[in-house]
């Protein structure tokens, strides 16, 4: 279906505040404003100044930045208005701020008169602001809509069985409290409305589907999108290293910019990588506060000696993940399983090695569904939850020295899911721009009468 290119639709997209949601956030606003729509990005000043640094020439009139400012309370200085690297302990405060500025968010809405508000799923409460100004709004999800299917199905179909048996959990992930179990509800209980769920119908179109039925909510998938591939020059290194490996060749070990291993896990993955004898790149991140904290107090003793060089690097903090899962020398990517990061190795044909860390959140179902797919293998837990190093180092030489062929199979089904997402790419993203169009045609008709 071809769409007209110009449109007076002003769009503010307000994303909650983790790296993992403005990113899909921003480049869905590049997305729109390729098809002409004006986009005001609503961040924390922390946030934005990463965004900022990737607005280029071609998006300085379209996409602008406005900012969302936190009360200032003593605990939570600027630098911890976001949850990238956030100290566990402040999760809670960091929540308990957003809330307060509610009133600043109305404030925003009214003085920038958007067409429409997207919000992201996790901040249900803009909606309202937004309604409260005649403003209409859609909602962004930036996770698998595998979590949103298999909650909402025990909430609104209470006593029956999930009608999909790849989904499940595991008793140990079963057992945690989700804080967000209220916010489902409350959103698939709402009147019909429409969702925008960065995916795309190849990867979890039947999850889609079974939540439309089920709820009040049409799932429109935006066709996966995902960070562009950027470096600076103190990165090229790790990419001339990987120059020198051979293809497929090396594992890639990240696990988001928000979850940090215990001490006993990572001991499990050091052991697990060294007893592999595979190359690695592993980041290794550590709360904010604890930067002080050097690599060889958290690694067990010798571990960098013996293995940092030649055979594996490791990156403290933040790595260039897109350019280095594009790199043909990646052969494997043990992942925590966040959206962004399944998402960006299905984009690069890289085949996963799934190992959910927050049971609460929707990394468990995210790992159950891309084994579906065929693109992962999970590694086994025993049955309290605990990583076992001999798991880690088996796993990672099956996908990656190949003897059971597991590694290949794994490759060709992610290539081929690749290609099947941009089969659908563009026709996905022009529905959610006619939508869009729709809402604020329909909210512009009724301001009228
Ligand atoms: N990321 C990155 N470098 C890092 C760690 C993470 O660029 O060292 C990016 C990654 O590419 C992804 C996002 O941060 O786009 C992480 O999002 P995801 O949903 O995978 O996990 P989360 O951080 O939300 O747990």
């Amino acid at each position: 279906m071809a769409v007209e290119h110009k449109t007076n639709v002003r769009v503010l997209m307000f994303p909650y505040l983790a790296y993992g949601h403005i990113t899909p956030f921003f480049e869905l606003a590049k997305k729109l404003s390729d098809k002409g729509f004006s986009i005001d990005l609503c961040s924390t000043p922390i946030n934005l100044s990463l965004i900022k640094k990737k607005i280029t020439q071609k998006y300085s009139c379209s996409i602008h930045l406005v900012e969302f400012h936190l009360p200032n309370l003593p605990e939570l200085p600027p630098h911890y208005h976001t949850t990238n690297g956030l100290p566990i302990h402040l999760q809670s405060t960091l929540y308990k701020a957003i809330t307060m500025s509610k009133p600043q968010f109305y404030e925003i809405l009214k003085d920038q008169k958007p067409n429409v508000l997207v919000h992201d799923v996790m901040q249900p409460w803009a909606a309202r602001v937004a309604s409260s100004l005649n403003i209409p709004s859609i909602k962004f999800c930036l996770t698998s809509i595998t979590m949103c299917c298999y909650f909402g199905h025990f909430f609104l179909k209470p006593g029956l069985e999930f009608p999909f048996p790849a989904l499940y959990l595991k008793d140990y992930e079963r057992e945690i409290t989700r804080p967000y179990d209220v916010e489902v509800k409350e959103e698939l209980g709402e009147n019909r409305a429409i969702m925008l769920v960065n995916s795309s119908r190849a990867i979890d179109g039947k999850y889609m589907d079974y939540l439309s039925e089920i709820g009040k909510t049409e799932i429109l998938p935006t066709g996966v999108v995902i960070q562009d591939i950027a470096i600076n020059e103190e990165e090229m290194e790790i990419i001339k290293w990987l120059g020198n490996k051979k293809e497929n060749s090396t594992v890639y070990v990240s696990f988001g910019s928000e979850n940090f291993l215990t001490k006993e896990e990572m001991e499990e993955v050091a052991y697990g990588l060294e007893l592999s004898n595979v190359h690695f790149i592993w980041v290794v991140r550590f709360p904010k506060e604890e930067q002080v904290v050097s690599l060889e107090h958290v690694l067990p003793q010798g571990f960098l000696k013996r293995n940092i060089g030649e055979k594996g690097r490791i990156i403290e903090c933040w790595a260039p993940q897109t350019t280095i899962l594009k790199h043909p020398s990646i052969g494997a990517f043990l992942t925590h399983c966040g959206w962004n990061s399944t998402l960006e190795a299905i984009e690069f044909g890289v085949p996963i090695i799934a190992l959910p860390m927050n049971f609460y959140s929707d990394q468990p179902l995210n790992a159950r569904l891309i084994v579906e797919n065929g693109v992962a293998i999970e590694m086994a837990r025993d049955g309290n939850g605990k990583i076992h190093r001999g798991n880690v180092a088996e796993i990672i030489k099956d996908v990656i020295f190949g003897e059971k062929k597991i590694g290949e199979d794994l490759r060709r089904k992610v290539k081929g899911l690749c290609e099947n997402i941009k089969l659908l790419r563009e026709e996905e993203m022009d529905e959610v721009v006619m939508v869009l169009k729709q809402i604020c045609e329909k909210n512009q008709s009724k301001m009228d009468d």
